[in-house]
């Protein structure tokens, strides 16, 4: 099969789509069809993309065929960076953050990286969270950092403020020296993701071996 052809049928068709939204008004008029498949490919929200003369005002009611033709348009416009394979899953070892969540909370954490996303310009993991077998929501991980340790701990920051402060009664996790203040994720001198005590910076325990 002939790529080429597939592309000018694409072309084509994203034109038509534009030019029937921006018949409806669900599209500026004055747009550029490339700039729009372009901004489009880049992940940025179509509605940014199609109505940037109304980007103050809330969304538009639009008919249920005119999000399907939006939706189509996003396609196309992505179609020509879909991988043949995702990359491989990130490194970042979050199994030492559910180690020491089961060890001190008696709480099973769970992340699964379940689909990569890919736009021109990169792409992330959607991260599904499960706690105790119960599926809790989902986060778009980028995992533009080669170090897994600083990878760690803003993986670890994130499910800190995101979601386990409000998982675990009390917030989580706690310094041993001081009850009542929670500690905090970040890399320390020798590289090595840590939680910090927010009451005594020298208060210090590597991620993954709290509670052992
Ligand atoms: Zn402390």
């Amino acid at each position: 099969m002939s790529r080429g052809v597939d592309n000018v049928a694409a072309v084509l068709d994203g034109r038509v789509i534009l030019a029937e939204l921006q018949k409806a008004g669900c599209a500026d008029g004055d747009l550029d069809y490339e700039a729009v498949v372009a901004e489009l490919a880049k992940g940025t929200l179509p509605s940014w993309v199609l109505l940037p003369s109304r980007r103050t005002t809330g969304s538009r009611v639009v008919s249920r065929r005119q999000r399907k033709l939006v939706d189509e348009l996003v396609r196309i416009a992505r179609a020509p960076y879909l991988l043949d394979e995702p990359p491989p899953p990130p490194s970042v070892p979050w199994q030492r953050l559910a180690r020491d969540l089961q060890r001190t909370a008696g709480r099973t954490l769970d992340l699964v990286f379940a689909r990569w996303e890919q736009f021109s310009e990169g792409g992330y993991w959607v991260c599904e969270i499960t706690m105790d077998g119960g599926v809790r929501g989902s986060f778009d991980f980028t995992d533009d950092d080669d170090d897994p340790e600083s990878s760690l701990a803003a993986l670890a920051d994130y499910l800190c403020e995101g979601w386990l402060h409000e998982e675990v009664w009390g917030g989580w996790p706690m310094c041993v020296r001081h009850p009542g203040r929670p500690m905090w994720a970040t890399v320390n001198g020798a590289g090595l993701a840590v939680w910090r005590c927010e009451a005594d910076p020298s208060d210090e325990a590597v991620i993954g071996s709290v509670g052992e």
